[in-house]
């Protein structure tokens, strides 16, 4: 579900007109609606009620401070997969105690801030890396807590850049070194090994490899609790999906349903359960607006090309992920009953939707039905942008980041302003001469 409709042939973004914000903000610009962030967070919580998990929202989804503050005043936690996310999570004043941290490649200094900061949770992926948090904690003279990630060699028939669960993954270790695992850390004074953490990849449309790792998780419990190791918390991840096509996912209450039962049991056995859901919070809460520049044919193609690409919106080129698109103010006759693939109006036609980089791969949708109508000054909305879209932009071309803006109803509020030419230059204006250790500057091979 998402607050964006038509009225009267022009998009709404709530109570509020999209044109009227991308002119007052400019385009490219991400807007972002209050509401369906609410609501979907809100129907999180009601489908996992039984296990009354804490949800901590994973920020690499859309990590603006603006989106953070309105889930943290709804109770949220974080999930940040590094330090600069756990900054943001703190700016947004989401309490430490709430927040976990995963990621294959902690350093130093992003576990000694955690720590430091009084990180909840963190979520270790790896026997070294479990060494270096007890190490570290050891040395603040701290004691942290620790989730370790297993990895349940679940398929989640999903894109193989975001399968992150199978066997041959970078992320967790496999059940079989599990056990290990809590032989050898189980009983470190200063990291704490209490819990699970699996996320399985993202986004899942079936239930069954949800299903399939709670299984294998339960089973794992048992083993350990065989072992003399408790677990007193399972991090479930993320993975729900997202509407890129109208009705595509599931709704929450399947995912539950799938898990629920397996979950119960343990949680009556006081186990917590933390949820890490992005995309199914953010996905549908975003569009980004675009505006025609040119339209042009060239063969038999006909390209519309847009003042943004790839540089805002990576997931096209990167996954080939579906988009749906369409004008912001197509006419009450062009309205589409549904987001799909093909709308099926009359007087469409079909087009590539380019962005203005000097690559190939700079696209937003290829061969898609489009009024033919669509001409130069158009706005063009694309939709279910809120999760990986801005989070993954990139200043390629030495194109300035979109502007955000945040929709409540109809009032409407920059949350993060359009980067200018000199925001692209400044850590370049002035250079400074490294103070380099004289081993490396003399004795030089003569
Ligand atoms: C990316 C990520 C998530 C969120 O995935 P979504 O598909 O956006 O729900 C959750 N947990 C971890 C560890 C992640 O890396």
């Amino acid at each position: 579900m998402d607050c964006f409709s038509y009225r009267n042939g022009e998009l709404y973004a709530e109570e509020t007109r999209v044109r009227d914000i991308a002119e007052s903000a400019g385009t490219p610009c991400y807007i972002y609606s209050r509401a369906t962030l609410e609501e979907h967070y809100d129907r999180l919580q009601a489908a996992f009620k039984p296990i009354d998990p804490l949800i901590c929202y994973s920020v690499k989804s859309c990590s603006n401070l603006g989106v953070l503050r309105v889930l943290a005043a709804r109770g949220a936690g974080m999930d940040a997969v590094s330090g600069g996310e756990l900054y943001r999570a703190k700016l947004a004043g989401v309490p430490m105690s709430k927040c976990v941290y995963a990621g294959v490649g902690k350093s130093d200094d992003e576990i000694t801030g955690a720590i430091q900061d009084g990180l909840g949770l963190f979520n270790c992926e790896s026997e070294e890396e479990f060494e270096n948090i007890a190490s570290i904690a050891k040395k603040l003279r701290a004691t942290v807590r620790v989730a370790l990630r297993i990895n349940p060699d679940v398929d989640p028939q999903t894109h193989r850049y975001t399968a992150t669960g199978k066997k041959e993954t970078k992320f967790g270790v496999d059940l079989e070194r599990a056990r290990r695992f809590f032989a050898t850390y189980g009983r470190d004074p200063h990291a704490t090994l209490e819990g699970l953490h699996l996320h399985i990849g993202s986004p899942i449309y079936t239930v069954d490899p949800y299903r399939e790792a709670m299984t294998k998780t339960v089973d794992l419990v048992a083993a350990l609790a065989s072992d003399g190791m408790a677990i007193r918390s399972i991090d479930l991840g993320g993975g729900f999906g997202a509407d890129y096509e109208s009705a595509q996912s599931p709704p929450l209450q399947e995912y539950a349903a799938a898990i629920l039962p397996l979950a119960k049991p343990l949680y009556d056995r006081g186990v917590r359960f933390i949820l890490e859901p992005g995309r199914t919070i953010a996905g549908n809460a975003g569009i980004l607006v675009l505006r025609v520049l040119y339209t042009k044919t060239s063969g038999e193609k006909r390209f519309v090309i847009c003042d943004a690409g790839m540089n805002a919106l990576l997931r096209p080129s990167h996954y080939g992920s579906f988009h749906f698109i369409w004008p912001v103010e197509p006419g009450s006759a062009m309205t589409p009953a549904r987001r799909t693939l093909d709308p099926k109006l009359p007087g469409t036609t079909t087009h590539d939707v380019v962005g203005p980089l000097c690559e190939s791969g700079d696209f937003l949708a290829l061969d898609r039905v489009l009024p033919a109508s669509i001409k130069r000054g158009d706005l063009l909305a694309v939709f279910t942008a809120g999760a990986y879209g801005m989070s993954m932009a990139s200043r390629y071309n030495s194109s300035p980041l979109p502007a955000e803006v945040l929709v409540s109803r109809d009032h409407a509020e920059i949350v993060r302003r359009r980067e200018d030419f000199q925001t692209l230059v400044e850590h370049e204006l002035k250079p400074i001469a490294l103070q380099l250790a004289p081993s490396a500057t003399t004795e030089l091979p003569r």
